[in-house]
């Protein structure tokens, strides 16, 4: 792993994949213990969500069902405050236990909307499984019941998560170098 650049931006090394895959293999064990029987709906959040949701769901040892909803709230490296809905939330979460899986928590304002957009519906439960997790940068009262890693209030790419759509494939994540010197990261 080395420095990388996308668009005109440079990234060094935040989170090597091993250690992403280990973290994410707790959470699974852990989703499945406090679900039991009860398995959830599995709620995934595209774009950025795509690499956690599939890593997360494949090490869910129950029968899961597995759905998505796709929305936006970002553009560029500043949240713009607004959500844009490409794909709402399925009628099927009706009565059911649902798992959001949702790739970072920045200042909630996604997840704020999505759990509105939820209640309507009328789940039976939601909990919030999110792969990192800003809490430095919340603006809304967002609890996530399963944190990958906490970090600081820096951009990060890379395992689903993109700069401007690049880097999303990256299996590892990386975090803005200018962050990194300014002591952010
Ligand atoms: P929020 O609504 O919590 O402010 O932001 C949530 C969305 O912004 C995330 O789902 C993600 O798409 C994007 N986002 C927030 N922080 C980052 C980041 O550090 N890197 C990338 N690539 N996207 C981010
Ligand atoms: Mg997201």
């Amino acid at each position: 792993m080395s420095t990388i650049t996308l668009h005109n931006k440079s990234f060094v090394p935040y989170i090597k994949e091993e250690t992403i895959l280990k973290r994410v293999k707790e959470l699974a064990k852990q989703i499945e213990s406090d679900y039991k029987q009860e398995s959830p709906i599995c709620l995934g959040v595209l774009t950025g969500g795509y690499v956690f949701i599939a890593d997360l769901t494949r090490k869910i040892n129950t029968p899961v069902q597995v759905v998505f909803v796709k929305m936006s709230s970002y553009s560029g490296t500043q949240s713009v405050g607004s959500i844009d809905w490409q794909l709402s939330v399925p009628d099927l979460v009706t009565n059911k236990h649902v798992l959001v899986i949702e790739d970072i928590i920045d200042t909630g304002l996604s997840m704020q909307h999505l759990l509105l957009a939820l209640e309507v519906k009328k789940p039976k439960s939601v909990k919030i499984a999110t792969l990192l997790y800003k809490p430095d940068a919340l603006q809304y009262p967002i609890k996530p019941d399963y944190v990958g890693f906490s970090i600081p209030k820096a951009f990060v790419v890379g395992y689903g998560l993109d700069y401007d759509g690049l880097g999303r494939h990256l299996p590892e994540l990386y975090v803005l170098q200018k962050e990194v010197e300014a002591g952010k990261a």
